[in-house]
């Protein structure tokens, strides 16, 4: 026997509150500007329900979970965390290699975790439906998945060229009672107007978001849902990092670097944020690596400015790591780390120097996804494989040095609808992007002019 390799935390341990890492910076966090006016603003309130407001402008250091809400994280939470031990001995590597399981839930991913919480509170304001874009459809997914928990519609404007090409994550959206259109569409002012340009254009996250807004800002019982970027988004997944950092006392050692794929950057900030107040407030030397696809470097190769969230400037301005909002990225498999931009919380930590971002292509990703699955079993998504590659990485690193390293990073969730993504590997189909450095260019020149502010 090698020792524990699954830390389970009981029912009754869950988490009572969210960690908001607001209350233990000391630098400033620029606020979000008007789309129009580019003044500071909240998040709109036609757009957003007021208890998701207040908790994206809160500086309290704690936000309780509401009751209802731990009864439904019972479904799938806490979740598992596992010593990677066949890992590591394939590795031949003295590192400890951790990993939190968020593929745990229902739909597959640690997206649910603000999922049921967004609808927990838009019920509570007496919200009909919830409107959303999806890339690959893992968010898309888990809110169909919350709006049935709590009996509300919920409507999804998916990326065209991943509606065709990931249809059991459509079917999946179905199952649970969601509703699922094709975008662009012409079912808004926004999707048609792309298409009298294009009407062969397979769309965009930035083009979805901006279908979905519409919907919300046109109708009164709709409020729109983000799976990521926002300050409350990274809020209620830091439920992942309180969970780790207790499982890791059970384990009886402490990381000495915590790695996530970054696409908005929610993941990464559950598993990170609980740990880097550790090192905020007790000075406690851990790193914190932020893995991207090099396809889209928005933290590696992007510039740190005000930019736009979407194609049709709807929504606010937020000052982050960017591509740019008109970058749309190579088709890439892991469809969940290609937002051209990062959440400003995040952005900010990372000018700061809390976080070390590195940026993998696909190929080597796929390697080391496959390397897992083959040791420790579960198949990871692409996203995730991102995070695996540079754990990896940093055991190897540990074996050359000879030392012993202590490696947590965060699963974001099963590869189980990727397989056509992993037969694309097998038969050596798979692309490594290069850097397409002109298109960043140009797509930077689209930046808002927001004056002084920034
Ligand atoms: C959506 C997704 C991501 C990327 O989103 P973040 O907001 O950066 O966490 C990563 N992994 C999986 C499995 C996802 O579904």
């Amino acid at each position: 026997m090698k020792g524990q390799t699954k830390y389970l935390l009981d029912e009754n341990q869950l988490p009572k509150a969210w960690y908001n890492i607001v209350s233990d910076i000391t630098f400033p966090v620029p606020p979000l500007l008007h789309p129009v006016t580019k003044e500071p603003t909240i998040l709109p309130p036609p757009l957003f329900c007021q208890a998701l407001i207040e908790q994206d402008e809160t500086k309290e250091q704690y936000v309780e979970i509401p009751e209802p809400l731990k009864e439904i994280y019972q479904l799938w939470r806490p979740t598992p965390l596992f010593r990677a031990h066949r890992l590591e001995q394939a590795l031949g590597t003295p590192a400890h290699i951790y990993y939190k399981y968020e593929g745990a839930s229902p739909p597959g991913s640690h997206k649910p975790n603000t999922a049921v919480a967004q609808a927990y509170y838009s019920k509570e304001a007496g919200v009909k439906r919830l409107s959303t874009e999806t890339g690959a459809g893992q968010w898309g997914s888990a809110l169909a998945f919350a709006c049935q928990l709590f009996d509300m519609e919920c409507k999804v404007y998916m990326v065209k060229i991943s509606y065709q090409q990931k249809p059991y994550r459509r079917s999946m959206i179905h199952t649970w009672g969601g509703n699922v259109t094709p975008s662009p569409s012409e079912e808004t002012q926004a999707g048609r107007g792309i298409l009298a340009e294009d009407p062969e254009c397979l769309g965009s996250l930035g083009m979805a978001i901006s279908e979905a807004v519409e919907v919300a800002a046109t109708n009164d019982d709709t409020k729109y849902s983000l799976g990521s970027v926002l300050n409350h988004v990274l809020l209620h997944q830091t439920v992942i990092g309180e969970e780790a950092i207790r499982q890791m006392e059970m384990a009886d050692e402490y990381p000495d670097v915590v790695i996530g794929c970054v696409g908005g950057g929610s993941n990464f900030a559950g598993v990170a944020f609980p740990f880097l107040r550790e090192r905020l407030t007790n000075g406690v030397k851990t790193r914190f690596v932020a893995v991207e696809s090099a396809a889209c470097p928005s933290m590696t190769k992007g510039v740190y400015a005000y930019d736009y969230g979407d194609t049709a400037h709807l929504a606010p301005i937020a000052k982050m790591d960017t591509l740019g909002h008109t970058f749309v990225p190579a088709g890439i498999h892991a469809g969940g780390l290609r937002y051209h931009g990062v959440a400003p919380l995040l952005s900010a930590l990372h000018r700061e120097g809390y976080i070390d971002p590195i940026a993998y292509p696909q190929i080597p990703v796929f390697e080391a996804a496959v390397m897992f699955a083959r040791t420790e079993g579960i198949i990871p998504a692409p996203e995730t494989s991102h995070a695996i590659r540079a754990a990896i990485d940093e055991a190897l690193d540990a074996k050359e040095k000879g030392e012993k390293r202590v490696i947590l990073f965060n699963f974001s969730g099963h590869g189980h609808f990727d397989m056509g993504a992993y037969d694309g590997y097998f038969a050596g189909k798979l692309v490594d992007f290069e850097y397409p450095a002109e298109k960043v260019q140009a797509a930077l020149c689209n930046l808002p002019d927001v004056g002084t502010t920034a």
